[in-house]
């Protein structure tokens, strides 16, 4: 556990100031052990209770003992745009004074909160926008059910579907759904963090707080791969910088490029793991009357021209094991092959890439590619889109979260279901899963940079934001009592008893503003 040091601040900090260590001082509760230290204090932020002696931080590092004052580390952020930009470029903080409350969004990130809720949210901000009197209740979320969902862009095989995902060798999720072009990974959820051994949780916890805070994490896949994962960046497989997402499957890269490669070669295979195209059987060949070549390849034919599990699955062609790609090829229907056929096989990228050409005994010779069906692969290869990994949070805000917000939780599950609050994260949007509860899912992309935390309890903390007209709040059950103007938030903070100010940290906001977004507003 480290020791932190702060400095207190009266005030707002100039823009761009650094306020990283810059403390929110926080109310204090009776401590439960009564024989505790007297220097010590006792964080109930959340059911830890860490005693935490003078100068130290608690288990969590975000909440500390400074001069005998519990408080919290990290400055609140606030997102600011540019109207006359349009966009969420930092501008100068004493070129608008006094702030327009539609220039200005406080976020979760830093907001502190207790676990479970028994407070109002720390921030309850009443701001006017286009002459709507609007409300956005915000608050650091502390997420016992809560997973990512990671999508790696690469006809590489990972590893089997439903095969245990490790890191540091705990189980920490499984592989799931591959989706077009993409290898799916659902990490983290309650089962991991709270269902196995401590190191398990604990593991499972550092490892969302890292990719939910956009860095990089190695995990290994039962029976499958070694795959380092960063959102935003390019997967590693095997120690290898993945490069090409693929133009599409076999069959629709037939499809795609069949006028291409019309004349330039008389057969074409896409070597896929999935579906395998093959050029003059595929409809698009047989639209352009090309003459059948007869040739046979190995796998189960699923429709003419598309062939499923050619090979087994793998690192090499088309996310097969393939290394040599004839050995897919059965030999040529003689009725049909004639001698000096032109044979092109390639994969879903274009990265592999063979010319044959049948001699007079229909087998196939290795022969220099000509120039024209070169070109044709170069533009496979163009139309492929840069391999990322995408990192998408999804977080159970249907419990215990809501009472910071109102004091009957189900009216605001129901005033999300029907679109009068908008849920953002770090004022990234949230997108809502249908059904019951309040499940949401954010792009941490989107989101500020080191916006997760974590409690040891083990949960994942993160950054949201309820925003609603003033009106639908009080209709809900909203705490009245704790609201606050966005300019008294701004000068000395908000729903503390002390009204000690809290410190504040600035960032542009890529995403559509979230107090300007319909329905709100309409
Ligand atoms: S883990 Fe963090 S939030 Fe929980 S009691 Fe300790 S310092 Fe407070």
């Amino acid at each position: 556990m480290s020791a932190h040091e702060h400095t207190k601040t009266d005030g707002l900090p100039a823009l761009g100031a650094d306020t990283a260590a810059a403390p929110q001082v926080l109310g204090r509760a009776r401590p439960r052990n009564e024989r505790m230290a007297s220097d010590k204090i006792e964080c109930n932020a959340c059911p830890v209770l860490c005693q935490i002696s003078r100068g130290k931080a608690g288990a969590c590092d975000r909440y500390a003992n400074e001069d005998g004052v519990l408080v919290r580390v990290d400055p609140v952020l606030l997102l600011r745009r540019n109207l006359e930009r349009g966009d969420g470029a930092l501008v100068p903080f004493a070129a608008a004074n006094p702030l327009p409350a539609d220039e200005v969004f406080v976020t979760g990130v830093g907001a502190s909160t207790t676990y479970p809720d028994y407070k109002p949210a720390p921030f309850i901000v009443a701001s006017e926008v286009g002459g709507v009197d609007m409300v956005t209740v915000v608050t650091e979320g502390i997420f016992s059910y809560c997973s990512l969902k990671v999508k790696i862009d690469t006809d590489r095989w990972l590893g089997p579907e439903q095969a245990n995902v490790r890191c540091q060798g705990e189980v920490v999720g499984h592989v799931t759904t591959a989706e077009y072009g993409s290898q799916m990974l659902s990490l983290g959820g309650v089962h991991h963090l709270t269902g196995g051994s401590k190191k398990e949780g604990r593991v499972t916890m550092e490892m969302m707080q890292a990719l939910g805070n956009q860095q990089a994490v190695e995990l290994t896949i039962d029976g499958g791969t070694r795959v380092q994962v960063q959102a935003g960046r390019a997967p590693v497989v095997d120690g290898v910088e993945e490069q090409r997402m693929r133009v599409g499957c076999g069959s629709a890269t037939i499809g795609i490029f069949a006028k291409q490669f019309w004349g330039a070669a008389d057969e074409v295979v896409v070597v896929d793991d999935h579906i395998t195209g093959v050029l003059t059987e595929h409809q698009a060949g047989r639209c352009l009357d090309m003459r059948p070549s007869g040739l046979k390849i190995r796998g189960r034919k699923s429709t003419p021209g598309r062939y499923f599990q050619v090979a087994n699955p793998g690192t090499g062609w088309g996310g097969t094991d393939l290394v040599d790609p004839m050995a897919i090829v059965e030999g040529w229907d003689a009725e049909h092959a004639w001698p000096g056929q032109r044979l092109l096989m390639t994969s879903t990228t274009g990265e592999h890439a063979a010319y044959f050409v049948l001699d007079e005994k229909l087998v196939p010779q290795p022969a220099e590619m000509p120039a024209a069906l070169r070109s044709v692969v170069e533009r496979i290869g163009e139309n492929c889109e840069p391999s990322l990994c995408s990192v998408l949070f999804i977080g159970g805000a249907g419990g215990s979260l809501r009472a910071g917000v109102t004091e009957n939780p189900v009216r605001l599950t129901q005033a999300i279901k029907k679109a009068l609050v908008n849920v953002t994260c770090g004022g990234a949007p949230a997108n809502l899963w249908p059904g019951g509860g309040i499940t949401l899912m954010v792009d941490v992309l989107r989101m500020p940079a080191h916006s997760f935390g974590t409690v040891p309890t083990p949960a994942i903390v993160a950054p949201i934001e309820f925003s609603m007209k003033l009106s639908d709040y009080r209709a809900l059950g909203g705490h009245m009592a704790p609201v606050r103007p966005l300019a008294e938030v701004l000068a000395k903070g908000a729903g503390h008893d002390d009204g000690a100010p809290k410190s504040l940290s600035w960032a542009p906001s890529p995403n559509p503003w979230p107090l300007g977004r319909p329905p709100l507003l309409g």
